[in-house]
């Protein structure tokens, strides 16, 4: 398939981090503890759910986990 060797959580893991950041909660590294996660895009000053693809990544070991947030959905896009 091509991939590239990219770092990525246990599934375990890959859950508990896309749940805490769902709910808004501070994340950290469920590897390696850091908390220097990266979220693309960022999450919005006002607090609100972002739409689409969301890109967590550890700064520290570089881990990756990506989902779509549909979360805090109230108005329809489009
Ligand atoms: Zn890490």
């Amino acid at each position: 398939m091509g991939r590239r060797h990219v770092k990525e959580y246990r599934p375990d893991e890959a859950l508990a981090l896309i749940s805490a950041d769902r709910e808004g909660k501070r994340i950290e590294c469920p590897s390696c503890g850091s908390e220097a996660m990266e979220r693309t895009p960022c999450r919005p000053p006002d607090g609100g759910a972002t739409l689409g693809r969301v890109v967590l990544t550890c700064g520290k070991c570089a881990r990756l986990v990506a989902y779509i947030d549909r979360a805090g959905v109230t108005t329809t896009p489009h």
